[in-house]
């Protein structure tokens, strides 16, 4: 089969290799599409790697397929069911696992770092991992559902999102602009949406935000104007994207008293904040990894309910051949997404 490996040492390849052998608790898919990912982007620039992961590997954690090989699983995952791929294994048995926080489990593998992933023709999944997609529900889209979106929806389960609150998004990336839609479908009473390019504001504002705002000039005038806009003194939920010293700073500035920060960004900023100013304000800030296996089943049915459109998140369709440009500076916005059994594809919009 085709498919496209990165090492430190030669970067992204493409190369031929034989199909990968199933084990007893695995399916072998067909990938029809695998979503780009920014810490894909991390891992090619040289900075961390989740904890496990040996090179050379194929990247793609965000699968889309059709069981092609059931193995043991013909009675429940018979040939030319079509799903998608929840990428974070868990043991199953660490005190996390047992909690049911299975985002959090100790000896978490992820597919695209501890095990091949999907930049490939064909993809090894233990059927553990597999969640149903109705086959109405285009491939391309459906990848992003397991962690574009199933990140940000985690997080906002970890703020205790409800209803008629009011949420400031910052960062106006792939994370971002997912929290925006999805907050559209709650419905929050407001959402806000902070960037820190000018062109962010109109990208927020055609995924939903009610209000987009640009920090580019005075970041604490723009912190003043969010706070009289939220018409209770501040923000009841920030999910923090970016995550970094200037971010963190900034949601601490507009968040309400008693009210949360959730952090989604990995940056590798140390975060300096006042902690009289945490306590006296009653602010909780937390952060929020991953995604568990039912969140991503929540986006599926959310998607079949109509309640949100994943391709809208499609910057970029790819063939695999030409993955590397994926990683090429300046991309559109949006995700870009490889489909690796579609041959010359080249690049289309989307
Ligand atoms: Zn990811
Ligand atoms: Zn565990």
């Amino acid at each position: 089969m085709r498919a496209v490996q990165f090492s430190p040492e030669y970067g992204l390849q493409y190369v031929d290799m034989p199909r990968p052998d199933l084990r007893p608790d695995e399916v072998l898919l067909r990938v029809d599409a695998c979503g780009v990912c920014g810490s894909d982007r991390q891992v090619i620039k040289g900075e961390s790697a989740p904890q496990g992961t040996a090179f050379p590997v194929i990247l793609g954690h965000e699968v889309a397929g059709t069981v092609v090989d059931c193995g043991d699983h013909g009675a429940e995952w018979p040939v030319g069911t079509t799903v998608i791929v929840h990428p974070f294994t868990a043991c199953g048995t660490c005190a996390a696992c047992a909690r049911g926080q299975d985002n959090l489990c100790i000896r978490q593998g992820c597919i695209g770092y501890t095990r091949p992933g999907g930049f490939a023709e064909f993809v090894a999944v233990p059927v553990a991992q597999l969640v149903r997609r109705p086959e109405t529900l285009d491939p391309a889209g459906a990848a992003l559902l397991v962690d574009a979106y199933a990140t940000p929806y985690r997080a906002l389960m970890e703020a205790e999102m409800e209803p008629g609150r009011t949420v400031l998004v910052i960062g106006t990336g792939g994370l971002g602009l997912a929290a925006l839609q999805l907050l559209q479908a709650w419905p929050a009473a407001s959402v806000g949406a902070v960037s820190r390019r000018a062109e962010g504001v109109a990208i927020a504002e055609s995924f939903g935000a009610h209000l987009a705002v640009t920090t580019e000039d005075d970041p604490r005038s723009v912190a003043r104007s969010l706070r009289r806009w939220s018409g209770a003194g501040g923000i009841d939920i920030v999910i923090d994207t970016v995550s970094d010293r200037l971010s963190v700073a900034f949601a601490v500035d507009v968040v309400r008293n008693g009210g949360t920060i959730v952090c989604v960004g990995m940056s590798a900023d140390s975060v300096e904040v006042p902690m009289a100013k945490l306590v006296r304000r009653g602010i909780r800030v937390i952060g929020s990894y991953a995604s568990r296996k039912a969140d991503v089943e929540s986006m599926v049915r959310w998607v079949a309910e109509g309640r949100f459109d994943p391709a809208k998140l499609i910057g970029e369709q790819l063939d695999l051949r030409s993955v590397a440009a994926a990683f090429s500076p300046a991309r559109s916005a949006g995700r870009v997404v490889v489909l690796p059994n579609q041959a010359d594809v080249g690049a289309q919009g989307g």
